[in-house]
């Protein structure tokens, strides 16, 4: 007996946490958070409990109540947690973490599945970012241990860690009864796959993210031409942009950033998603076009750095761009009236790599030759303006996507104000979406013909019935038995 059933993404843009059962062999494909589900109740003033997260994520419909899948030291605290784990295995799409981000919950003793890349970013995740990051090494909470110092005193101990395996994609590999093919595409972030999926009865393909119109468009193509050879029963297919018609794709955007910035004078900052790596190429581009340097954050510059130690290809080098380390906490640095190890108590310890490193910019070199730099500068990197000075004819772009929610327009407005404030308003818009068009998500189930359709990561799941015979439509955690 095989069968689907959606965890999430189901009449949303993603949460996906898609199980597929083959008789004993009980896979998930993507374990991610619904930030839909999540902005419905929580707010940076409001989150979630720590030690009651996995049981009041279940109450609000974020996690699936199923046993055997979640960390013990967490599931221990509201219910016994089985002592085996009762999954094979999480297979993830790409590091986005509306796909991945809730791998943190899992038992270690759940092994992942995921490509080169996905996994390095995974680790820029739990070194360097905010907020409960757990893939790869799981740190033990709830522990206590005698304290050193006095052993009749007991501390809390956070020394523990478990580590997960993490296994690197194969061309081909097996879990158990379930073969899978996964297949690098076209998205926007590095290491994103798509799937063939054969299990004891038929072929399931799963797009993950996918589209058509970036700098690697004839990869997700290749996938396609593959899927279809496969003769699939199901594809479940992402459908963020399934009424669009037409996308304006990464390489007309180049060709208009190009325009844009020919003739400016002052300094050019932009704004693009810190991990989309093909964007950056956009503008690494268009500074060499102009005689200009690209300036990146310490954790764009980090990022780069692990992808390079991974051995992750397609991606900007770190040395094709300048490293921008701005004054923080105490602000100083290089003043000299401080020992260097004050001034670099100022920094994270992944941050002192950067400190003094060959390519690295500072405000005031920024502010001496704002015709040499296109500088990105991301909404909270907004307070380094001041230090920077922007002079007259500087523009900013505006290179991610357009609000889609409350709190996005807020946030815009902030960023407006700053724009107003230093000369820099109104923007440039310059974006293209990380999702194919309608007109691609419906060629592409065209050409892989699948017996039947499952609508993913998409508000509008009904739409894929414009294009196809035999859509399902599954509520959130209600099976689908392929046979
Ligand atoms: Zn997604
Ligand atoms: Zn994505």
């Amino acid at each position: 007996m095989t069968s689907v059933t959606l965890h999430g993404a189901v009449g949303e843009i993603g949460g996906n946490k898609i199980l597929i059962e083959d008789g004993d062999t009980k896979l998930f494909f993507d374990f991610g958070l619904s930030f839909g589900k999540y902005g419905d109740f929580f707010s940076p003033y409001l989150q979630p409990r720590r030690h009651s997260i996995i049981s009041d994520y279940m109450n609000l419909g974020l996690l699936p109540n199923l046993t055997g899948l979640y960390r013990q030291d967490y599931e221990n605290r509201f219910r016994e947690s089985s002592p085996e784990p009762k999954y094979d295995g999480v297979v993830l799409s790409h590091p986005h973490l509306d796909h991945a981000g809730f791998l943190s919950y899992v038992r270690p003793d759940i092994p992942a599945y995921c490509s080169t890349g996905c996994k390095a970013i995974l680790q820029v995740f739990e070194e360097s970012s905010y907020g409960f990051h757990e893939y790869t090494r799981i740190k033990e909470s709830f522990k206590i241990r005698e304290s050193k110092r006095d052993a009749t005193k007991k501390v809390k101990d956070r020394s523990s860690v478990i580590p997960r395996e993490v296994n690197i994609f194969k061309p081909t590999f097996k879990i158990d009864d379930i073969t899978i093919h996964p297949f690098p595409v076209d998205h926007s972030v590095p290491g994103a796959n798509s799937f063939v999926i054969e299990t004891s009865e038929g072929s399931i393909v799963y797009t993950g993210d996918i589209r058509f119109h970036g700098r690697r468009a004839n990869f997700s193509q290749f996938f396609v031409e593959k899927a279809a050879s496969f003769d699939p029963d199901i594809i479940i297919s992402e459908g963020t942009n399934v009424h669009e018609p037409k996308t304006y794709g990464e390489l007309d955007l180049q060709h208009d950033l190009f325009s844009v910035i020919e003739n400016v004078r002052g300094l050019i900052i932009v704004n693009f998603p810190v991990r989309d790596t093909d964007r950056m190429r956009s503008f690494i581009e268009a500074a060499k076009h102009t005689d200009r340097s690209l300036v990146v954050s310490m954790r764009q510059a980090y990022t780069l750095k692990t992808l390079e130690e991974n051995g992750v290809s397609q991606v900007p080098r770190l040395d094709e761009v300048k490293i921008f380390v701005p004054k923080k906490g105490w602000g100083v640095l290089n003043d000299m009236n401080y020992p260097m190890e004050i001034q670099m108590q100022d920094y994270q310890s992944w941050e002192n790599q950067f400190i003094g490193h060959d390519n690295t910019v500072t405000a005031d070199e920024i502010n001496n030759h704002p015709d040499q730099y296109i500088f990105r500068c991301d909404f909270a990197e907004l307070k380094y303006l001041f230090d920077i000075k922007p002079p007259e004819e500087s523009i900013y772009i505006r290179s991610v996507t357009e609000p889609v929610d409350e709190e996005m327009e807020l946030d815009q407005k902030k960023v407006d104000n700053w724009l107003k404030y230093f000369g820099l308003y109104p923007y440039t818009q310059l974006h293209c979406s990380g999702h194919a068009s309608g007109y691609d998500i419906q060629e592409m189930v065209r050409q892989i013909n699948p017996k039947k359709v499952m609508p993913v990561h998409t508000e509008r799941p009904t739409e894929f019935s414009s294009f196809h015979g035999d859509v399902i439509l599954k509520g959130l955690g209600e099976k689908y038995n392929l046979s």
